[in-house]
């Protein structure tokens, strides 16, 4: 089976240095050498400051809205934060969470970011911010959104957990905002096995942050405030450590297949329209059919051809019953129900590659997509 994605494992070697440290140091977690230098590495990589590790994406999220207190009720009611319906779960689940009314504004049917308009729409006296998403590391407009949360006073926090290592217009993507968070999964580009990270425009809200995923505890004997565990372990960071000292060789693999399969398709279905002045990192090679029906018979054929393509985004995320939503969102459910994400990563073989592109080229051959 030729799977969407796989775990990229780094030199075993190297990461058995770094199990011996840890061996001899017998130091697990709680901030470790292998934390603070995964930290300072990263920062480097990203030209970025104020960077946090944690032990998940989501959590990333969690602490980011608690350390810049987008949770707190507003005239006693909750808080709404406005985000895109296009997006994993996770982004809007965990506002949920939190208490947090996620209020759905529609996306571009382009760029597939949000849209800014669709944003002004949806606040009301509740909101207290925002919460893009950089959708398969494409830069959301934020300019506008800038623009927004300052004449409304809101905080903006992206999602960029698919967005590691781009930059726009020549700096990190992720310096945008009151704050960006990244997820480390397996499945990431770069993954710590389990991870993530927020960074954070403000020192100050660096430091609150920090004690909130150590249980608010900030000496022996003081818990200065309501904390939770989010922290990152040893382990993690050692994996970490590992991928990113191969990350280079590893885009550049990444990047030969999502030229192969742009070159081979870019007439035939629709790609993600990009922000000018952005890199890109081929974490995702997304591609929208005509239709629905025929999203999922090339789905189908893919998997007959056992290929697994996945619907991703899929389903758009106002049609889920407990964010208890009322407006439509036509554009993201009209993409989401289009969209598939074709197999992409480092050792998918040109073979296999050429396989998926034949699929879906014969079928789009017979015109049946109409
Ligand atoms: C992966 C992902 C998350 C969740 O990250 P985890 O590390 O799996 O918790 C959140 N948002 C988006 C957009 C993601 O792709």
């Amino acid at each position: 089976m030729i799977p969407v994605t796989k775990p990229y494992l780094p030199n075993r070697e190297r990461l058995n240095q770094f199990l011996d440290g840890i061996y001899e140091r017998n130091w697990l977690t709680n901030n470790g050498p292998l934390a603070q230098e995964l930290t300072s590495r990263l920062e480097e990589y990203l030209g970025v400051e104020n960077l946090l590790l944690v032990s998940n994406g989501t959590l990333a999220l969690q602490i980011a809205y608690r350390a810049l207190g987008i949770n707190e009720p507003v005239d006693g009611k909750p808080a709404e934060a406005i985000t895109t319906p296009f997006t994993f779960i996770a982004t809007a689940s965990s506002l949920k969470w939190d208490g947090i009314q996620p209020v759905f504004a529609d996306i571009d049917p382009e760029t597939w970011c949000l849209n800014p308009a669709s944003i002004e729409e949806a606040i009301t006296p509740q909101t207290r911010s925002i919460v893009p998403v950089h959708v398969f590391g494409n830069a959301c407009d934020v300019e506008a959104i800038d623009t927004i949360a300052q004449k409304h006073n809101l905080k903006v926090i992206y999602d960029a957990s698919h967005a590691f290592g781009v930059n726009y217009k020549g700096k990190s993507l992720l310096k945008h905002g009151d704050a960006a968070t990244l997820s480390f999964h397996a499945t990431k580009l770069f993954h710590t096995g389990e991870g993530g990270a927020i960074i954070f425009q403000r020192k100050e809200d660096l430091e609150r942050a920090k004690r909130m995923i150590n249980f608010g505890i900030t000496g022996r004997q003081t818990i200065e405030e309501l904390g939770i565990n989010a922290k990152m372990n040893e382990l993690q960071a050692a994996m970490g450590l590992c991928v990113l000292d191969e990350m280079e060789a590893n885009m550049a693999v990444r990047h030969r297949v999502w030229s192969n399969y742009e070159r081979a398709l870019f007439s035939l279905v629709q790609l993600q329209k990009r922000s000018d002045d952005l890199s890109y990192n081929a974490a995702y090679f997304p591609a929208v059919f005509e239709s629905e029906p025929a999203a999922v018979k090339v789905a189908e054929l893919l998997k007959e051809n056992r290929i697994l393509a996945r619907r991703y985004f899929f389903p758009s995320l106002e049609t889920i019953d407990f964010f208890e939503q009322t407006s439509p969102q036509p554009v993201s459910n009209d993409i989401a129900g289009r969209i598939l994400c074709l197999p992409i990563y480092a050792s998918l073989e040109s073979q296999q590659q050429k396989a998926i592109i034949d699929v879906i080229k014969s079928f789009l051959a017979t015109g049946l997509q109409r």
